[in-house]
């Protein structure tokens, strides 16, 4: 109820037309790196000792996250990245006066998806991991959930190589890969076929008694 009045007051647009398809999205992607660049060092600082403690380990409850653990979190943690959230648009909004609600609307939503993405433990294979490299796969902040240590960004892989913080994770990751090839290659169906014959086999056998 108060989200249009506040937007109006800080200077977004509300009319019509809408935005370009193009200038939003260029507009959204510049909210995504200064949200993330916030989002870095934020997370570093949350990792400090004191602040870890009081804050941090709430978020950190759950060593193998899914979707939901996203919202998980101390309320101050909470409100210190939703600023981070809010930083692009309202700079954009100080500098150039450009910002419609609805670029809002789809940052939001996409900053959702990134999130939820990030904590799901899933390795979806339409992941814009695996078109835009610089993106980070959910393997990225599901290590940081293991281990306690590295990746402290959320959306892209920059700022830890940038910064020397994925080290840890970069080492775990070659060993993983080595290990992974050194397995023997199992063909699914195959396994499937056999696991269906076992189960056929199993009710044959019922069936006699
Ligand atoms: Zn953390
Ligand atoms: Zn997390």
């Amino acid at each position: 109820m108060l989200f249009l009045p506040i937007a109006k007051f800080a200077g977004f647009s509300t009319s019509v037309p809408f935005p370009s398809f193009s200038s939003m999205m260029s507009q959204i992607l510049c909210f995504f790196v200064i949200e993330d660049f916030y989002h870095y060092w934020m997370h570093r600082l949350f990792h400090w000792g004191p602040l870890y403690k009081a804050i941090h380990k709430v978020h950190h409850e759950f060593t193998a996250p899914s979707g939901i653990a996203t919202e998980y979190a101390h309320p101050l943690e909470t409100l210190v990245f939703v600023l981070g959230v809010i930083l692009g648009p309202l700079s954009f909004c100080y500098y150039f006066r450009n910002v419609h609600v609805i670029s809002m609307f789809f940052w939001i939503t996409f900053k959702l998806c990134q999130s939820v993405e990030a904590h799901s433990g899933y390795d979806i294979p339409f992941s814009i991991s695996y078109f835009f490299p610089l993106w980070a796969n959910p393997d990225h902040h599901d290590y940081h959930h293991m281990a306690f240590v590295n990746n402290f960004a959320s959306s892209f892989i920059v700022w830890d190589r940038l910064f020397g913080t994925d080290i840890k994770y970069q080492a775990y990751r070659n060993k993983r890969i080595q290990t992974k090839s050194k397995l023997p290659d199992v063909d699914l169906l195959d396994a499937f076929n056999l696991k269906i014959k076992k189960i056929i086999k199993i009710i044959d056998n019922t069936s006699k008694i």
